[in-house]
């Protein structure tokens, strides 16, 4: 029987859900590649040393302001060497697995120097004081968890991942800042958006029968547009995030796997959990009162998260610019997929943020990354808290005005990507870099927003689809072997794009070809090597990775059931649509249903559920007399099929749904299901082509 249980588990791609502490195996079952291939990541070239090398004389690498700053409150190395462990004792993070990224030292000849200097300063990890009244916890998570004390209690803003990091966050904050009095209760969490590293380990901060005086504050639209950003392409994404955040790669000491992603080191694998927000903010500059301490929100949707929000806390001058203002370029598009954001507003929010509250900030602080003072050590005003914030306007108003001037000139999405470059002011501002998002991949983003995939020329209107084109350029091109025979000589001069460019046909049109994956791999992973971006790195490396080893997998995959904080949340709504999403077209043809749906404990729980032209649409608060079968069931019993405790004939025959009428019902129902399909596969092929699925049977 078919449970709509990926919908649940695609909340979670906001980050992916593979266990990153385990090695990978390597699975027979997917695309695999045959044992003659050499299958170790291979040492820079010389093209990639000279690039690598370069960057150390064209960088400000003797600047050592974020050095000072990520240091600066320093209060406690984190405990049992930033090993974070769940109840069973297995470990759910390790900063220990990035020893060998140290400061000081010269990136190894296989890491572009600027993310090594990226990922030394996100080793800097432990308990900070930010304020008198503000410590974070850093590096024991993809994000930063941050404490507010207020005269009533703590507010903890942003309580990372999972459970088991934020528990350990909370207890190294007790430890030390309430070491000689009486621990204050967490009284307020604040989620600044909707990501899943700035809610999920809301429970590792707040005992689960504490809930009733507890306040949980987020921005509008937190649950709906937050959360269901992902869901309807949920498995794609978090197949796709399992490059983005190199989770099956090495963390190895010879630089040639996983060098953090330039936001955080990697994604934790503990146990995600969700408390409803009890207030979201709906309107901005608004003052709410949270442990006896006034807060100022302003509201930033469509910025780096669907819903999110900054704030300013007016008695210790601190303003908290959430993830639209960290110490790297961010992504106006991830790779892992997202409908594009809005560099405009986001521009246009930190603007707002400055005219409001720079000219009286302290202290700027972020949910990842370090933060930016106003004064420094010997109390002298720098102007740095204002100087960080037009750097991150004007860099993504720069990115939105110049790829829209280009594209009135008549340059295309591809042309206009590698035109533009950030002016030199900001790209020798370090927090200004491609970490994470870079210029190219959020130009596209912008075009794409404003002109969609479509570049105008006509050429470009009806291509071949990959594996159609790839055996006809392969043929032109005088086989296979003639290609190679170039591509290898792109390859020694360093042509890296152009190589992986050209032998990504051959390897379409024919995966099998060895030869052809060997250069591949070799190729993308010099372009691995090459990338500031950790994220780009990581897809590069994930790349060759399963070119040489066929599709890895981890058989600690967290993600087929969903955490049942989450699955109570997600709107019925949303189910049918992605029931929707599971219907198989083909086979529905010419196939007419309708069904009612009768959720008796929630509002509202009425639901017409119709299939015809092989599309279902569902109508929410109406029921038909003509309908195939009535299905009543509790709201609850359908939360227990999505998290695998019971299925649908199971919940049947314990009579916790009804069907009218009883045979004929059932069996409408059981031929209505049959045409969804099953499980998205979720280690489908991404660097070869995948076979098309079952369709009409
Ligand atoms: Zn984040």
């Amino acid at each position: 029987m078919p449970k709509p249980t990926t919908a649940l588990m695609a909340l979670l791609c906001v980050v992916p859900l593979v266990v990153t502490l385990e090695s990978p195996l390597f699975s027979d079952e997917r695309d695999a590649a045959s044992p003659n291939m050499e299958l170790a990541a291979k040492p820079a070239t010389e093209s990639t040393i000279a690039a690598n090398s370069m960057l150390y004389d064209e960088l400000p690498f003797e600047e050592q302001q974020s050095f000072l700053d990520a240091r600066r409150g320093f209060m406690a190395e984190l405990p049992n060497d930033g090993i974070v462990v769940d109840e069973n004792n297995a470990p759910v993070w390790s900063l220990g697995k990035y020893s060998f990224i140290r400061e000081g030292e010269r990136s190894p000849l296989t890491v572009n120097p600027s993310l090594w200097r990226q990922t030394q300063l996100l080793m800097i990890a432990g308990l900070f004081e930010v304020h008198e009244n503000i410590h974070q916890v850093r590096g024991a998570d993809l994000a930063n968890i941050t404490f507010i004390e207020g005269p009533h209690g703590i507010v903890v803003v942003d309580p990372l991942t999972c459970r088991e990091t934020a528990a350990y966050a909370l207890e190294l904050y007790y430890e030390r800042v309430f070491r000689d009095r009486n621990r204050k209760k967490v009284v307020a969490v604040i989620y600044t958006h909707s990501h899943i590293d700035h809610f999920g380990g809301v429970r590792g901060v707040v005992a689960d029968d504490d809930d009733a005086g507890l306040q949980i504050i987020a921005p509008e639209g937190f649950l709906e547009s937050g959360l269901s950003e992902n869901v309807y392409v949920g498995n794609a994404m978090a197949r796709r995030a399992t490059y983005t955040y190199g989770n099956l790669l090495p963390a190895s000491s010879d630089g040639r796997g996983q060098i953090g992603s330039g936001l955080g080191l990697t994604t934790p694998a503990g146990t995600v959990t969700l408390i409803r927000p009890t207030k979201e903010i709906t309107q901005s500059a608004l003052t709410h009162t949270l442990a006896g301490l006034q807060f100022r929100f302003l509201l930033t949707p469509d910025s780096e998260a669907p819903a999110e929000m900054f704030f300013y806390i007016p008695e210790f001058k601190a303003l908290c610019t959430a993830e639209d203002a960290v110490h790297t370029l961010h992504n106006v598009y991830p790779l892992r997929g997202a409908r594009v954001r809005d560099a405009l507003a986001w521009s246009k929010y930190l603007n707002q943020a400055l005219n409001l509250w720079s000219g009286e900030t302290d202290v700027l602080f972020a949910p990842h990354h370090w933060p930016v003072w106003r004064r420094d050590i010997k109390g002298n005003d720098t102007g740095r808290v204002v100087k960080h914030l037009k750097n991150q306007r004007d860099m993504y108003r720069y990115i939105h005005d110049q790829t829209l001037r280009l594209a009135n000139h008549g340059f295309k999405m591809a042309e206009i990507a590698e035109m533009i470059r950030l002016p030199p002011s900001l790209t020798a501002d370090w927090s200004s870099r491609g970490y994470y998002g870079t210029v190219n991949q959020n130009v596209k983003a912008v075009y794409q927003r404003y002109l969609g995939w479509f570049d105008g020329n006509p050429a470009t209107l009806h291509n071949l689809p990959p594996s159609g084109s790839a055996v006809r350029y392969v043929e032109f091109m005088g086989g296979a072997e003639n290609v190679l025979r170039k591509a290898r000589k792109s390859y020694d001069k360093g042509d890296y794009r152009w190589v992986v460019e050209v032998v990504n046909h051959v390897v379409y049109a024919d995966p099998e070809n060895k030869a052809a994956r060997q250069l591949q791999s070799d190729a993308l992973e010099q372009l691995g090597y090459q990338a500031e971006s950790g994220p780009w790195r990581n897809f590069y490396l994930s790349g060759a990775q399963e070119l040489r080893h066929g599709v890895t997998t981890s058989d600690s995959f967290i993600g087929i059931a969903p955490p049942p904080d989450i699955a109570k949340v997600m709107p019925t709504d949303m189910l049918f649509d992605y029931m929707g999403i599971k219907l198989n077209g083909p086979k529905a043809d010419g196939r007419v249903f309708k069904f009612n749906f009768v959720f008796p404990d929630v509002k509202p729980g009425n639901y017409l559920l119709s299939l015809e032209n092989s599309a279902l649409t569902h109508t929410i608060g109406q029921q038909a007399q003509d309908a195939d079968a009535t299905i009543t069931m509790a709201r609850t019993t359908l939360d227990e099929i999505m998290l695998q405790q019971t299925t649908f004939p199971g919940a049947i025959l314990e009579g916790k749904i009804t069907i009218q009428p009883p045979a004929e019902g059932a069996r409408k129902l059981g031929e209505f299901f049959l045409l969804l399909d099953p499980e998205f596969p979720f280690w489908f092929n991404v660097v070869t082509p995948n076979s098309p699925p079952p369709e009409a049977n």
